[in-house]
């Protein structure tokens, strides 16, 4: 098939070059020049595990292009998938304009029938808005389908071509044939394609990350608990999630969740209830208990010392919003390095992948370092923000060797509490004792 996907960041790159991978013919369209050059000659935009590999062999195969130009996109494609940004705007709703402005210059080159898919999460309503501001300029035959992404940073290559379930959102059947057809390689081992109306899979995508969301918090509020009362979040983890109505998976506690789609898509379904007079009263708890989570590891910092960081120095693991992405947006680590420095702390910080994001957004509020170890020197302590591998099993000895002061606070429970002790670390986690 010949497939346009418009926007090219995180989804819109992995969309494409998946397609492409199964043997669809896909252009890539941008309006972000610096990137559409850079993976024109053949350079990745973002770190995704895998994506490399299939995003280079699907150029040189002549099945994965890239452009700035809507027009050479779309005019020959049988599908065009929109994976544009909808932020939140000023009072938390997501924002359409970018969705809609395609939409609106579509309808003035479209001819023929066209497929409009909309992969970019959006409220309730949106497939409508758009065949609207199509047909402003455009009476011929098209189908606008909902078929929200479910993929996951950072293993978003494996999640895109093995999904769980594709959700497609449509009363064509002439639309649901080509999805059948186009989503067949994916679900080959029985995954399944669910078909439903377009506002129910709108609803799906806030449902499903509302709800991920709310275990996160829930969670939180255990380890919260577990630390008053004496408990190990561990061990009330382990005892909960064996029960199979709540399973294993989402019940680790943290500093909080962050990315670019639990913030803004909880805050986008309290708005949308709100506009139909509904009050979601769980979810605004929700990101209450976010909030204040991402605070927690600062204040247990701030305790120990005190209530005095004016001249302590720290050292940071992991700038990420999660392990495996290069992704910073609404990143718990930010929001404790602003409160540190507000503090009066100095911060040098390591990463895998995401220093030159975070360079572009703060440059030098803080300092980078190489590696790890070299991030611990000086540290009057160490805050793990996020769980990349590697942060798991250091190599102590050095740590031990490069650290001012042996303390650890550890928003990611990576480590062994007895052994931190062992080891002469003080050594503050969530949840734990
Ligand atoms: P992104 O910001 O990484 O990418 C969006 C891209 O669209 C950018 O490259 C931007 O330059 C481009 N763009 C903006 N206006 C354009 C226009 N008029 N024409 C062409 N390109 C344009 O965003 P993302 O993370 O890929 O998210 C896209 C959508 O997918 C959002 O609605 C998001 O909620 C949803 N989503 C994201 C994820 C995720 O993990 N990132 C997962 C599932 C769903």
């Amino acid at each position: 098939m010949k497939i346009a996907v418009v926007g090219t960041g995180y989804v819109g790159l992995v969309t494409g070059t998946c397609f492409a991978e199964t043997g669809n013919k896909v252009t890539c369209v941008d309006i972000d020049e610096t990137k559409v050059n850079k993976l024109k000659s053949g350079n990745i935009t973002i770190y995704e595990p895998g994506l490399e590999k299939i995003f280079l062999r699907n150029i040189k195969e002549n099945r994965l292009k890239f452009t700035t130009n809507l027009v050479d996109a779309v005019i020959d494609a049988e599908i065009i998938f929109l994976a544009l940004p909808t932020p939140p705007g000023a009072d938390g709703s997501a924002d359409l304009k970018y969705v809609l402005g395609v939409a609106d210059q579509l309808g003035k080159i479209l001819s023929g029938y066209k497929v409009i898919v909309n992969k970019s999460t959006v409220p309730v309503g949106t497939a409508d808005k758009v065949k609207a501001a199509i047909e402003k300029n455009y009476s011929g035959v098209f189908d606008v389908v909902s078929n929200p992404e479910f993929l996951r940073e950072g293993v978003a290559v494996d999640d895109f071509m093995k999904p769980d379930r594709v959700v497609v959102g449509t009363k064509s059947e002439s639309a649901k044939k080509l999805m059948s057809d186009l989503y067949a390689p994916f679900v080959r081992q029985g995954n399944p394609i669910i078909f439903m109306d377009e506002r129910s899979s709108e609803l799906t995508k806030y449902a499903a990350n509302s709800f991920l969301a709310t275990k996160i918090s829930f969670m939180n509020e255990i380890a919260q608990l577990c630390e008053r009362m004496g408990a190990d979040v561990d061990m009330v983890r382990s005892g909960v999630g064996s029960d199979e109505r709540i399973g294993k998976r989402f019940l680790f506690p943290g500093i909080g969740y962050g990315g670019s789609c639990f913030p803004k898509d909880v805050q986008a379904l309290i708005m949308s209830s709100d506009e139909v007079d509904y009050d979601f009263e769980i979810l605004k708890s929700v990101e209450k208990v976010n909030a204040r989570q991402k605070l927690h590891i600062v204040q247990k910092i701030k305790t120990y010392f005190n209530n005095d960081l004016r001249g302590k120095h720290f050292s940071l693991w992991g700038l990420a919003f999660k392990p495996n992405t290069d992704d910073i947006r609404e990143a718990p680590a930010l929001v404790i390095i602003d409160s540190l420095i507000e503090a009066g702390a100095t911060i040098c910080a390591y990463d895998p992948e995401a220093i030159p994001n975070v360079k572009k957004q703060i440059g030098d509020k803080i300092k980078y370092a190489e590696n790890q170890y070299e991030a611990l020197v000086n540290a009057d302590g160490l805050i793990i923000a996020t769980e990349w591998s590697e942060f798991r099993t250091p190599d102590f000895e050095i740590m031990g060797n490069k650290i001012k002061s042996k303390i650890i606070f550890d928003g990611r429970n990576l480590f062994d509490v007895n052994k931190m002790n062992e080891l002469g670390y003080y050594y503050k986690s969530i949840g734990r004792k």
